[in-house]
Order: C-alpha cells, then sequence, then structure tokens
C-alpha cells in the first residue's frame, strides 16, 4: 500500500487535473483546427463576383451559383 500525507494527496490530485486540462486542451484546439483546415479546403471564391461558397463535390471546376463563371478549385487559377 503506498502512504501519502494529505499534502502529497493534494499535490497530486492538483497535478494530475492540470495535466488533464492542458490535455483536453491540446484534443480541443487539435480538432478545432482540423475543422478549419477542411472548411478552408472547400471554400471557393468566385472570380468573378468575389462570393465565396462551400463546395463539396470533387470536381475541379466549380460553377458559381450566383454568377454562373466557372473557377477552378486549389492553388492552380489559370482558368479564366
Ligand atoms: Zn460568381
Amino acid at each position: 500500500m503506498i502512504e501519502l500525507t494529505l499534502t502529497e494527496l493534494a499535490a497530486w490530485s492538483i497535478s494530475v487535473a492540470m495535466v488533464l486540462v492542458v490535455f483536453f486542451e491540446w484534443i480541443s484546439r487539435w480538432s478545432n483546427g482540423n475543422a478549419e483546415r477542411r472548411s478552408l479546403r472547400r471554400r471557393v471564391q468566385c472570380r468573378l463576383c468575389l462570393q465565396v461558397h462551400e463546395e463539396e463535390g470533387r470536381e475541379r471546376i466549380f460553377r458559381c451559383p450566383h454568377c454562373g463563371a466557372e473557377n477552378e478549385k486549389g492553388r492552380n487559377r489559370s482558368l479564366g
């Protein structure tokens, strides 16, 4: 049996609680960052009317629902 004084028990409890808080904070930031990156990847800005839309499909060409212009997703913006 491990023998602890009350002070040691309190110190251990506080330490464990602090580690847990840091751990859950890290998990929360990590999952928020993932959600934001996923959202940014889907976001497409129309080159013609500059409206921003979220596009779920996998096609490289995206037709703007507002003005009907064709836009290319991703970094390569050679279209138009
Ligand atoms: Zn547009």
